[in-house]
């Protein structure tokens, strides 16, 4: 249930008018203040079954996997991550971090729930509920807290206008824009959270001194150096350069999503992984593949004459042992691809990281009792990890497949992401993941895939698609699996059982009607034909009723994980 009555606001902001009249407590009169102002503030009836949503899990590594040496570096690379979490709290939201210090100090039963989906969203807005707010009445400032909140964008573009000299400070990705008298500044990074960089730095130097491992000696020193000037050139660049490490991390500003004001501001986060060398050296198994898989592609020359070379930026694959930061809020991530520098992704590329415990973790938890749900008893069993993996393994890599540029009529060449626009994405990842699908017999034929596990794939192909749909049936990001399931349903390759209320798949129809829409997803990109593709989503891009009742069966089963780190 939303929030949506006023009761209690009024007390609110009376207690508010108190406070900036100069109302001062005593300790007691304290605690006793922050209850009486938490009962009088509104918040949601329903956080008991919103916490139920993260099914808290374990995420930890086999010990045995490090040295002494090496466990002094992990304990070190944790404690600079903690730092991000902290700085992370401010960057959510201009509330958030108050709020968590007055739940810790009431210390109440009754607030226990509270106190943990704030800490899992990183402020009180519900990142599984459009962000709107649990705790309080505010929507939250979509520039959350980069900016003013109470700043519109029309403001700040206009304000830019008429301060061009302020352009680049303000607009700059390592700033947060605040409010002076009655102009707009900007303050750089490393000294809005100077307190929370030094310490980060500092056990970043530590455990640089530490190591023995002298690519990773260097990136530390360096990270540190740059989490302090606020220039991260150098050390993103070391980080693609390390090598032969188990022990690694990514710690800094990142991705600019929690900015919907406009995109512009980096989130700091960290990741402490180990790498998994061995699965990594299974993964480049499939690269040999690539040139064949895209000679395969169903479709004319035309929409398959790209050269692959140098499109392979490394796939690695390591064991998540924490995480901090815009990582950890909501949802947790599977994989990552950095650095975002472009100047990096084009002298060295990228590094893309599947984090398999959280992979397996997340399989468990959802995907599993999802397809108890939404399968046959017989499909059911045959959905594995070991499909789930390799799938995940094979849109990664086909991303490459198909092109990259369209001519269009009028003669003038773009690249396919221009051309489709805002629907590019529905369309690529689709593609990606359906190209993979139908190289699946070559990779049999190959012997690289084992003849006997071909169900696990397609049987977890389709439980797949119902966790992606839980996510929103009626936004882009739906639209990219819904147009795949509705296709292939379509065509046959996935069977509704009315008595059962299940889904099955047809091993026969499948294959077939997986090659099609592969075909379809390719002349679509390759054509690049806008009206092409909105006719195309406007077909397949929505859910019918029954889809709908599918996925409202799964409102019980939780949403992702609430990691609990074990280190
Ligand atoms: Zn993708």
């Amino acid at each position: 249930m939303n929030l949506r009555n006023n009761h209690g606001f009024s007390i609110l902001i009376l207690f508010f008018l108190l406070l900036a009249m100069g109302f001062h407590f005593g300790c007691k009169g304290k605690q006793a203040s922050i209850k009486e102002k938490w009962e009088s503030t509104p918040k949601v009836t329903d956080i008991h079954e919103r916490l139920a949503q993260f099914v808290p899990t374990e995420i930890f590594y086999d010990k045995n996997l490090l040295n002494d040496v090496q466990k002094q570096v992990l304990e070190k690379l944790i404690l600079a991550a903690k730092q991000m979490d902290k700085i992370f709290w401010k960057q959510a939201s201009h509330t958030g971090l108050a709020l968590k210090k007055e739940l810790e100090e009431m210390d109440d039963p009754s607030t226990k729930d509270f106190l943990r989906y704030l800490e899992i969203n990183f402020g009180p807005y519900d990142r599984l509920d459009e962000n709107n707010p649990f705790i309080g009445l505010e929507a939250k400032p979509p520039g959350a807290g980069f900016y003013p909140a109470d700043m519109s964008g029309d403001y700040f573009q206009g304000y830019i206008t008429g301060a061009p000299d302020k352009k680049k400070a303000l607009e700059d990705t390592y700033s947060v824009v605040k409010r002076k008298d009655n102009s707009l500044i900007a303050i750089p990074y490393n000294e809005e959270y100077r307190e929370d960089l030094e310490p980060a730095a500092q056990y970043l130097k530590e455990a640089a001194a530490i190591t023995t491992n002298t690519s990773l000696k260097k990136f530390l020193n360096q990270r540190a150096a740059d989490l302090l000037s606020n220039d991260y050139y150098q050390s993103d660049s070391d980080w693609i350069d390390l090598e032969d490490n188990l022990v690694e991390i990514v710690i800094g500003p990142f991705e600019v999503y929690e900015d919907s004001l406009y995109g512009l501001k980096a989130a700091y986060e960290a990741f402490v992984y180990i790498n998994d060398f061995e699965e990594m050296e299974k993964i480049k198994g499939y690269l040999k593949y690539l040139d064949e898989m895209q000679k395969t592609l169903p479709v004319a020359q035309k929409y398959k004459d790209q050269d692959l070379a140098g499109l392979q930026s490394p796939l690695n694959v390591a064991i998540e042992v924490f995480t901090a930061g815009d990582s950890k809020a909501g949802v947790q991530t599977l994989a990552f691809i950095l650095p975002n520098d472009e100047r990096i992704r084009e002298e060295k590329g990228t590094k893309k990281v599947f984090l398999k415990n959280v992979m397996e973790a997340k399989f468990d938890q959802i995907l599993v009792p999802i397809s108890k749900t939404v399968l046959s008893k017989e499909d059911a069993e045959n959905v594995s990890f070991w499909a789930y993996f390799n799938e995940i393994v094979l849109h990664e890599i086909c991303h490459a497949l198909g092109v990259n540029y369209v001519t269009l009529p009028d003669g003038t060449k773009t690249t396919v992401n221009k051309a489709l626009k805002e629907n590019y994405s529905a369309i690529e990842e689709a593609k990606a993941t359906v190209v993979g699908l139908h190289s699946i017999p070559f990779l049999i034929e190959k012997g690289w895939i084992p003849k006997d596990r071909e169900k696990e794939i397609y049987t977890t192909y389709l439980a797949g698609m119902f966790r992606s749909m839980r996510f929103g049936l009626h936004e882009a990001h739906g639209m990219g699996t819904l147009l795949q399931y509705n296709f292939i349903r379509e065509q046959g390759g996935f069977v509704f059982d009315e008595a059962l209320e299940q889904f099955h798949v047809d091993w026969e129809t499948v294959r077939y009607s997986i090659t099609n829409l592969a075909q379809t997803l390719l002349i679509l990109e390759g054509d690049g034909n806008y009206e092409n593709v909105v006719r195309f989503l406007d077909r397949f891009g929505h859910p019918d009723a029954l889809t709908e009742n599918m996925v409202a069966k799964l409102k019980d089963i939780p949403v992702d994980i609430a990691p609990e780190y074990k280190y």
